[in-house]
């Protein structure tokens, strides 16, 4: 089945097309680990996991490239501000190092509970100094940079297709439109490719280069990560579309320039989670991370669904109610998988089948530009079908799940298993009462409230229910 993907680059559908067939490589830009991940972002990362996961489900073999920037992130994205680690570690009174550990650590902790599969490659930009420094010599070599006040900058008037991807205009480009800030650049769109010349006093992370002890401009991070790892040219690259008009543009740039042919086929981008009509932002402060929807009491797969129910490629506004109604539909969704899996009298769950109707239109829509809301509204449709054998519905749910990652039948198998223990403690139980062992059955009976199942004995024999342990 072919897939159908929206290319920033062509502005239109195309049909996916990848460079060596049945591979795909895959590049997509990482946090910057400064502080923890937003919902915003994480939007971004649920919809890549769902391309990588749509791509593998299509029969392609991924090769995902991420990165961490762990330095070279100013506060504004055009060279402008200062180094977003430098910023946050003197305000929390750490250093850079343990900044960039820790939170790398809770991205990680964060992308891993909403069931987002780890990208093949996770790479360091600190790690990757050498790449970097050998990009901005190839870049110098074809003439295509320039050094001022102590800092590297690329030219962008050399590059003809500068900003092709943003659909930048070659007349304002040329007239510096914008308001400038830094003397040293010979056109406002120039860019740092090289820092020595700090825009503050304390800069902790500096490396030796032929032109100074410094660092590296954010833009030259991916460039030279993603052509180490998936070559000079590749399939997929993909971010947020706030991402569009300068950073990737300046990636393209840098990369082209270097290699002197086309970088990347197809530029695929998330579109942004509105809250409160505005952009969320972790700069600007006041953020909510996963970590907030937890202590609110959401399980981190109920913002999965919520991510769930909008196209990527339109904005998707946050509200506490939409996540409420997010999270009663995954409940109902996970009790409806229960209650199929219990019907199997403790077999494990059958294996992935796309053959069945509701897995091949589920396949369709994800061909599509990734429609993943059609997609969910056939996995419902599977689960409400009044004809289909539990067995036959249970085989398309875990072929849909496999890039919905609902944990659909992981779960219901844990539920289902947690009942036959149940089961198998209160027959015990009553057996102890029967010998009269009331010590032991009184054990069971707390060994069971500890988990929160409470018992209740009446004629017709002891009943149990589960009750929310959460306050
Ligand atoms: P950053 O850590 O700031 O580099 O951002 C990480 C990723 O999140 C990038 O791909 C951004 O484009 C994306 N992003 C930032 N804000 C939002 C938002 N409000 N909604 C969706 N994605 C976002
Ligand atoms: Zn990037």
């Amino acid at each position: 089945m072919g897939l159908m993907l929206y290319n920033t680059l062509t502005r239109t559908n195309e049909p996916f097309e990848p460079i060596v067939p049945g591979k795909v490589g895959m590049y997509c830009c990482g946090p910057t680990v400064y502080n923890y991940a937003h919902i915003g972002n994480l939007r971004t990362y649920v919809f890549e996991d769902l391309l990588r996961r749509s791509l593998e489900a299509l029969g392609y073999d991924v090769r995902h490239v991420m990165n961490v920037t762990d330095v070279g992130h100013l506060t504004d994205d055009a060279d402008e501000g200062e180094d977003k680690m430098e910023k946050s570690a003197r305000e929390m009174k750490r250093s850079v190092w343990d900044i960039a550990a820790y939170f790398t650590e809770a991205f990680f902790d964060d992308t891993r509970k909403l069931n987002v599969i780890p990208p093949t490659i996770v790479c360091r930009a600190t790690d990757h100094i050498p790449q970097m420094i050998d990009l901005i010599k190839r870049l110098e070599q074809r003439g295509y940079t320039y050094v001022a006040g102590g800092n590297v900058y690329f030219d962008i008037s050399r590059f003809d297709e500068y900003g092709r991807l943003a659909l930048l205009d070659r007349q304002e480009l040329k007239a510096g439109a914008r308001i400038e800030v830094d003397r040293n650049k010979r056109n406002p769109h120039d860019f740092v490719l090289w820092f020595t010349r700090g825009k503050f006093e304390h800069q902790s992370m500096m490396w030796d280069s032929p032109w100074g002890r410094g660092y590296p401009g954010w833009h030259l991070e991916c460039s030279a990560m993603s052509l180490h790892y998936l070559g000079e040219q590749f399939d997929i690259h993909c971010g947020g579309v706030d991402h569009i008009p300068v950073h990737h543009t300046n990636e393209i740039a840098q990369s082209e320039a270097a290699t002197g042919r086309k970088w990347v086929n197809y530029w695929v981008h998330a579109e942004f989670l509105l809250m409160d009509s505005d952009k969320m932002s972790k700069s600007a402060g006041g953020f909510v991370t996963l970590g907030t929807l937890e202590d609110e009491g959401y399980e981190p797969l109920d913002y999965r669904y919520f991510c769930l129910g909008g196209h990527y490629r339109t904005q998707l506004q946050f509200s506490f109610e939409s996540l409420n109604a997010a999270r009663n539909a995954r409940r109902n969704l996970n009790d409806r998988v229960v209650a199929l899996q219990a019907t199997l009298g403790g077999q494990p769950a059958p294996a992935a089948d796309w053959d069945g109707p509701y897995a091949k239109a589920f396949l369709r829509h994800i061909s599509d530009d990734l429609n993943v809301s059609r997609g969910v509204a056939e996995l419902w449709g599977v689960v409400k079908d009044g004809e289909l054998e539990a067995r036959d519905k249970l085989a398309q749910i875990a072929a849909m799940d496999t890039v919905l990652g609902l944990r659909l039948l992981e779960q219901a198998m844990a539920a289902v298993q947690v009942d036959a223990d149940v089961e198998r403690l209160i027959e015990e139980r009553g057996r102890a009462r029967a010998g009269r062992d009331f010590a032991r059955a009184d054990r069971i009976r707390d060994m069971l409230g500890e988990q929160g199942i409470v018992l209740e004995d009446g004629p017709d024999g002891t009943k149990w229910k589960k009750v929310s342990r959460r306050v």
